[in-house]
């Protein structure tokens, strides 16, 4: 991909915590944020396997729709317990039979998927939140950008801060849950600093280190 200088950049995603997240983690470096939601874009179908199927459906369609270079997010819950369910799902687990979205039934039913397995300490309970993110020219020119967390599924959920399935997750090394952190603690990521926290601030560290230039500590 040519590697224009990125002034502004439209996020391609509807989902409120994603894009608020993301203008966060572009504040320090500059880089004017707009989204999908915002130009009333329409949002494509995901019908890909993979996070980073789901990402690039996601961020071409923005890029070609808005001749604008699109950043998509494509994220996900991934429990050992449940073989990687929900994975590229975790959306869909939230989702009502009037089309509508609760994480509050979302959150529960991995709660019972999980005492389903049996999976009642720490150690059956692990997993992880995943994020792919991906930047697409309105050429149709891909990058993707991993970032991955490893923690612990608590239950009953805790903190009313984040977004989704963040009051079950505790991250490896903390005793908070994402629910109960402030994003910048979520984040635990700021330009030149070596080390992220969130599987979202890690990926958007590749992003920046590769793609913006921000220096790698
Ligand atoms: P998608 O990427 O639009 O398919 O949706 C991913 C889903 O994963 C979101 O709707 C959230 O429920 C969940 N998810 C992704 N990232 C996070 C996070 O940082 N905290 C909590 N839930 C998340």
């Amino acid at each position: 991909m040519a590697n224009p200088h990125l002034s502004k950049i439209l996020v391609a995603s509807h989902n409120d915590g994603k894009i608020s997240e993301i203008r966060d983690l572009c504040g320090p470096l500059g880089v004017e944020v707009t989204s999908a939601k915002e130009l009333g874009l329409p949002e494509p179908e995901e019908t890909g396997d993979t996070f980073e199927l789901n990402a690039a459906t996601k961020a071409l369609a923005a890029a070609r729709a808005s001749g604008l270079i699109a950043l998509s997010d494509d994220s996900g819950l991934v429990v050992d317990a449940l073989d990687g369910a929900p994975g590229v799902y975790t959306a869909d687990w939230a989702t009502l039979p009037d089309g509508s979205r609760s994480f509050e039934v979302a959150m529960q039913k991995v709660e019972d998927a999980l005492q389903a397995r049996g999976a009642v300490g720490d150690a059956q309970r692990t997993g992880r939140f995943v994020s792919v993110l991906c930047l697409a020219t309105p050429e149709g020119e891909t990058c993707f950008y991993r970032g991955e967390v490893s923690g612990v599924l608590v239950w009953p959920p805790r903190g009313s801060l984040g977004f989704g399935y963040d009051p079950v997750f505790r991250p490896d090394g903390h005793s908070l849950t994402f629910g109960e952190m402030p994003a910048e603690e979520k984040h635990g990521w700021k330009p030149g600093q070596a080390t992220a926290l969130s599987h979202r601030a890690r990926a958007f560290k590749l992003f920046a280190e590769q793609r913006l230039g921000v220096p790698t500590p």
